[in-house]
């Protein structure tokens, strides 16, 4: 596998200037705002980044588009509704609990 199972993004070994410039290029190539349960001005998107956090004015799930994203196919992202269930990493805790990290 190319990326870590839990740390898809690689954020963990990063400096800040790195985690910035990849925060950036995940925001800048998201299609969330072509999504239908995208809610206008809702901002930053990019919501399966690790930092971004869930969506403020997103509440109805329709269509998730993730599967159609550079930045998904890219980093092999295996989940949906990042924007109201939280980031890639914080999903895969919660559906896997503490074995995730194999403590
Ligand atoms: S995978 Fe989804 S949330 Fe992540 S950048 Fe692409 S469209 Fe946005
Ligand atoms: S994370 Fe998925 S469901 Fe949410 S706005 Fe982006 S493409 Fe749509």
């Amino acid at each position: 596998m190319k990326y870590d199972r839990l740390d898809k993004f690689g954020v963990e070994k990063m400096g800040a200037a790195d985690y910035k410039k990849k925060q950036d290029y995940v925001v800048k190539n998201c299609k969330c705002q072509k999504c239908p349960t995208y809610v206008a001005g809702d901002a930053p998107v990019g919501y399966c980044f690790p930092a971004i956090g869930t969506s403020k004015k997103i509440q109805w799930e329709k269509d998730c588009i993730c599967g159609t994203c550079p930045v998904y196919k890219e980093y092999e992202l295996n989940l949906t509704h990042y924007c109201t269930r939280c980031s890639q990493f914080c999903q895969t805790m919660k559906i896997e609990g503490p074995t995730a990290t194999g403590a």
